[in-house]
C-alpha cells in the first residue's frame, strides 16, 4: 500500500536534541501536577530521562517544543493507527465541534459508532460507551457481578485494565492466591476479591475454579498482553479460558483495549477465532480522543439501567466529538482492511526483526514478542511467555538502548514493559533510519 498522499516526505535531519524549553516547562509542570504529568509513565522515571514535551504531530513524525523530531513508536499509547493529524479524522472533528462539543443527549453518531464497533467484534451484541478504558473495564466488571451474584475476579499477572481499584492487583511471588493491593489505597477487602494468576498457564485458572467453586464472576485478560511487554496467548490459551469459564458458570471478559483494531480489525478475538462474554475497548476505537467501550452479549448488557438494575453513567459518554474521531478512525479502518493490516504486519515486522538483528550482531541479547503491529524488545536471552519472564530483562540495558534512540530521534515507549507500536504512516525511510539508529544504540547499550 503506497503511503496517503498528505503525508508529506520527512527529511532525516540529523538531531540537535536541545531541550532546554521541554526543561523549563517540566519545571513549571512539576509545580502543579504530581510528577509533571497527569498519568505517571509518562515521566519517563523508568527510563532514568527528561521527557521532551510535544508541540505537534503529523504522520509518522512528533515535533518537541525545541524543535527536535521524533520516529513516533508509541502513537499515544496506542490510538493513532493512522498517524498523528490525519486528514479525515480532523475534519470529521472540526465538522462535529462547530455543532457544538457536547450535549448530554442522544445523537446519531453514537450508533453509528456502534454499528461499526459491532461489524468488527460479533462478540459485541450490545454495548455502552464511555470515555476511557479504565470506566469500561471497571463497568464490565461490575456487570459481571451482577449477571452471576459472584465476588471474586481472576486476573493475570503484568495485565493492566485500567486504575479501578479491585484491578490494580498484581499478586507477587509468594501470594499465590489472595490478592495484596498493587497500589497504596486500596483496601486489602477490596484486593482479596481479585485473583492473580500466571499468564499463560491454564492449570493455574482450573487450579482457581477448584479451590472456588461458585464464587468466580469472571475472568479477565489482555488477549495478546501489551502492558508487561508484548507477550501473545500460547496456542489454545483463549480458548481454554473460554471453555473452562463457560463450563463454570464464569464471564470471560476479553480486554482488547490495546488490541482492539491493532492485531487485526475484530481484534485478537478475530485472530484467534474465539468468543468473549463482555469485551472492553478503548483507545483506537476514539481515534485520538477519550473513547471506551464496554459490551458484549443482550443478556448481561440489558441488567444496565434504565432496563435492570446495574448503575453506570457518564456526562461525556458518546461525546459527538469523540464519536466523531472514531468513525472516521474506524471507517477507514474498514475500508482499506485489506491493504492495512497486511501492510502493519510488513512494516512491523521489517522493523521489529531489523532492529533485533542489529542487536544480534552487536552480541546483545534480545528476545522479540510480536503480534501484528505491537511488540516487544526484551532484554534477555530467554523467551518470554508470561509476567516472571518478562521481570528478568535488563531494564537498565534498555533504559540506555531508550535514550540513546531518543537522542537520534526515535520515539520508543518508555518502560521495557510497554508494547511499541506502528501505524499506516511509517514507511520504507522510518523503518530504515530506525534500523540505522538501532545499530548505533546497541554500541551505548554495551558501554
Ligand atoms: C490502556 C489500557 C487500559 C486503560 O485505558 P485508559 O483509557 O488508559 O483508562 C485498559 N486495558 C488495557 C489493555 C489497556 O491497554
Amino acid at each position: 500500500m503506497q503511503r496517503p498522499a498528505f503525508y508529506t516526505e520527512s527529511t532525516m535531519s540529523s538531531q540537535t536534541q536541545i531541550r532546554t524549553r521541554s526543561q523549563a516547562l517540566q519545571q513549571r509542570a512539576e509545580r502543579y501536577f504530581p510528577g509533571g504529568v497527569n498519568s505517571p509513565v509518562r515521566a519517563f522515571r523508568a527510563v532514568g530521562g527528561a521527557p521532551p514535551f510535544i508541540e505537534s504531530a503529523a504522520g509518522a513524525w512528533l515535533t518537541d517544543v525545541d524543535g527536535n523530531r521524533y520516529i513516533d513508536y508509541f502513537g499515544s499509547w496506542g490510538p493513532m493507527i493512522l498517524g498523528h493529524a490525519f486528514p479525515p479524522v480532523v475534519e470529521a472533528i472540526e465538522r462535529a465541534a462547530r455543532n457544538s462539543a457536547s450535549f448530554g443527549a442522544s445523537t446519531a453518531a453514537e450508533a453509528d459508532l456502534a454499528e461499526r464497533v459491532v461489524a468488527c467484534f460479533p462478540a459485541i451484541q450490545k454495548l455502552r460507551f464511555v470515555s476511557s478504558g479504565t470506566e469500561a473495564t471497571m463497568s464490565a466488571i461490575r456487570l459481571a457481578r451482577a449477571a452471576t451474584g459472584r465476588k471474586i475476579i481472576i486476573k493475570f499477572e503484568g495485565c493492566y485494565h485500567g486504575h479501578a481499584d479491585g484491578l490494580l492487583v498484581k499478586a507477587g511471588s509468594g501470594v499465590a492466591t489472595f490478592g495484596i493491593p498493587g497500589s497504596a489505597g486500596v483496601p486489602e477487602e477490596v484486593a482479596h476479591l481479585t485473583h492473580a494468576l500466571p499468564y499463560n498457564d491454564i492449570a493455574a485458572v482450573e487450579a482457581a475454579f477448584d479451590a472456588h467453586p461458585d464464587e468466580i464472576a469472571a475472568v479477565i485478560l489482555e488477549p495478546v498482553v501489551g502492558n508487561a511487554g508484548c507477550i501473545p496467548p500460547a496456542p489454545g490459551y483463549l480458548a481454554g479460558l473460554r471453555a473452562i469459564t463457560a463450563r463454570e458458570g464464569a464471564l470471560l471478559i476479553v480486554d482488547e483495549v490495546m488490541t482492539g483494531f491493532r492485531v487485526a480489525l475484530g481484534g485478537a478475538l478475530e485472530l484467534h477465532g474465539v468468543d468473549a462474554d463482555l469485551v472492553t475497548l478503548g483507545k483506537i476505537v476514539g481515534g485520538g480522543l477519550p473513547v471506551g467501550v464496554f459490551g458484549g452479549k443482550r443478556v448481561f448488557m440489558d441488567l444496565l439501567a434504565p432496563l435492570g438494575p446495574v448503575y453506570q453513567a457518564g456526562t461525556l459518554s458518546g461525546n459527538p466529538l469523540a464519536m466523531a474521531a472514531g468513525i472516521a478512525t474506524l471507517s477507514y479502518l474498514q475500508e482499506h482492511e485489506g491493504e492495512i493490516y497486511p501492510k502493519l504486519e510488513a512494516t512491523s515486522r521489517a522493523v521489529a526483526e531489523g532492529v533485533a538483528a542489529e542487536a544480534a550482531s552487536a552480541g546483545i541479547p534480545l528476545t522479540l514478542n510480536r503480534v501484528g503491529a505491537m511488540w516487544t524488545w526484551f532484554f534477555t536471552p530467554d523467551p518470554v511467555t508470561n509476567y516472571d519472564e518478562a521481570a528478568k530483562s535488563d531494564t537498565v540495558a534498555f533504559g540506555r538502548f531508550h535514550n540513546a534512540m531518543l537522542n537520534a530521534g526515535i520515539w520508543l515507549p518508555p518502560s521495557q514493559f510497554e508494547a511499541a507500536f506502528i501505524g499506516i504512516a511509517h514507511g520504507e525511510e522510518e523503518i530504515a533510519a530506525t534500523i540505522a539508529a538501532a545499530r548505533e544504540a546497541f554500541k551505548a547499550v554495551l558501554v
